[in-house]
């Protein structure tokens, strides 16, 4: 398979790879702003026929009750995968515009190996759990509690970590015994029309169960969100979609799952090593030039050090240049359209409205005229009220911002519409203390890394409803019945 030799990607309806009823559109790359090729565009029509085809592979087949079968085809995905991995990195770089240092972790091998847990969990989860035998209103009985698969999933995706979003979905999702339709963002379709071809060629996945739809037209995905024959939707996105996908779904009340933005803050309490955690914000800020909704965008720093704080992590912002995703020393791509930089740069200059200065950067780097690409910055002289400090910006900026205390810097933190993560530098009692009290689902403490198939990711507040990944995110996807059998 030559992933980026075939131009034009189809939609998997009912296990058959076919063309979209509106045509095709372009997928570009967001370092050189040339097309791909084409991936074909749904209709309705096409949404429609996806997910009746779920609807009748979840009802009409044995699938959602052979957990057997089920995880020898999550592994088969995975294997197949593993088997076109490079040829999928080179589509995951053009693409999306991840740097290739990314693609050995979260942008591709790390969710391809994932799959691992989604399938292992199914292999030996307590599908039926007995409660033992009791009496309630005097009536002996023997009660069991039965864990089953919800039915059909929607799964909306965005663009910034398509194969981490995507698995995160597919895999626990089918490994629970739910058939899918997978709607990803506009931006990156190959990403998903390439599971379409692996789950086609290479797996025994059965017919219905996995449909993939390509479209231009946000309103093709939103009729999973309201369709009677959808069971759930699982969404990553912004707030203000996940709030109309929410609305959507409540005229069937649907269970809906969403993990959402952030502005996430990295806290620095007064007897940290300054310079060392600023060079981690700095890094953090920048890699895959900022579009990680868990990167930590604000630095929270002790008030008598702040400009120690935002020249340390200039320096280290200052010198990750924007560049090449094709090198292997690049951490900052491009961001993925131009749309996106126009965005971001709309956001620096607001910063200067509103009276803050650059530390470095500030704008679109003069030595490349091709390429959605925006230089890593820093906004020094603001405080956590100014709008670059309360919205998500989705480029490299990072705001530095002063705290008188610990106390304060836990206020600054909790500050937010949002609560996805955060991070906390300081001696290990003070930041433990801090990381209790901040209230966003993953904390990373002098350094640690929450990142993994075991554990359970998502948000507090306007940052989502539930858990992707680990135990918590496979049992999203699965319904409780208790079977209550008189005993005679
Ligand atoms: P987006 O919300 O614009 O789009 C996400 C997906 O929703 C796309 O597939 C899009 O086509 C679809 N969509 C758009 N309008 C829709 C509607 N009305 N109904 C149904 N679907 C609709 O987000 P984006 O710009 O693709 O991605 C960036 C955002 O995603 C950021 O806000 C980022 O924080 C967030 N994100 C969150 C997480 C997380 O796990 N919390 C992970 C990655 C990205």
């Amino acid at each position: 398979m030559a992933l980026l030799a075939d131009r034009e990607s189809k939609l998997l309806i009912n296990g058959t790879l076919v063309d979209g009823g509106a045509g095709g559109f372009a997928t570009i790359n967001p370092a050189t702003e040339e097309t791909l090729g084409t991936a074909a565009d749904a209709d309705a029509a096409d949404m429609d026929r996806a997910i009746e085809a779920a609807r009748r592979a979840f009802d009409d087949t044995d699938w959602s009750t052979d957990a057997g079968f089920r995880v020898r085809c999550v592994r088969q995905l995975r294997d197949a995968m593993r088997d076109h991995v490079e040829d999928l990195r080179e589509l995951t770089i053009a693409e999306v515009g991840a740097p290739v240092m990314l693609t050995a972790g979260a942008q591709l091998e790390g969710p391809i190996d994932d799959l691992s847990f989604a399938a292992d969990t199914a292999e030996s989860y307590p599908w039926r759990t007995d409660l033992g035998q009791a009496t309630p209103q005097g009536i002996p009985t023997r009660r069991t509690i039965a864990r089953e698969a919800i039915g059909v999933v929607g799964a909306i995706t965005p663009w910034n970590f398509p194969h981490q979003i995507n698995l995160a979905k597919l895999g626990p999702a089918l490994a629970a015994g739910n058939t899918i339709v997978l709607k990803p963002a506009p931006d990156t379709p190959w990403a998903a029309a390439v599971l379409g071809e692996l789950i086609a060629e290479h797996t025994d996945i059965p017919p219905g169960v996995v449909n993939i739809i390509t479209s231009s037209d946000h309103a093709v995905g939103a009729m999973l969100a309201k369709d009677p024959r959808v069971d759930m939707v699982s969404f990553t996105g912004s707030t203000a979609t996940g709030r109309s996908v929410m609305i959507d779904g409540a005229g069937t009340i649907k269970k809906v799952f969403l993990e959402l933005g952030g502005k996430s803050a990295f806290l620095v309490l007064d007897d940290a090593d300054l310079s060392g955690a600023c060079a981690m914000a700095g890094f953090t800020a920048a890699m895959h030039a900022g579009q990680g909704c868990a990167i930590t965008t604000r630095l929270v720093v002790p008030r008598a050090r702040y400009d120690d704080a935002v020249a340390a992590v200039a320096t280290t912002m200052g010198s990750l240049k924007p560049g090449d995703p094709t090198n292997k020393g690049t951490i900052c791509g491009p961001v993925i359209s131009a749309r996106q930089r126009d965005r971001v740069q709309s956001y620096l200059d607001l910063a200067i409205e509103e009276g803050g200065s650059f530390a470095c950067g500030g704008g679109r780097p003069a030595d490349r005229d091709t390429g959605y690409f925006i230089e890593p910055t820093v906004i020094a002289g603001l405080d956590n009220s100014a709008r670059v400090a309360r919205e998500e910006i989705f480029g490299p900026v990072l705001t530095v911002i002063a705290h008188d205390g610990d106390d304060d810097a836990v206020a600054i933190a909790n500050d937010s519409p949002y609560g996805l993560s955060g991070t906390v530098f300081g001696s290990p009692e003070r930041a433990a203390a801090v990381a209790a009290r901040m209230r966003v689902g993953t904390v990373n403490v002098n350094g640690g890394v929450w990142y993994s198939a075991d554990a359970p990711f998502g948000g507090y507040k306007q940052s989502g409803v539930g858990r992707e990944m680990g135990l918590a995110g496979f049992e999203e996807y699965l319904e409780t019945k208790v079977i209550a059998t008189a005993v005679n």
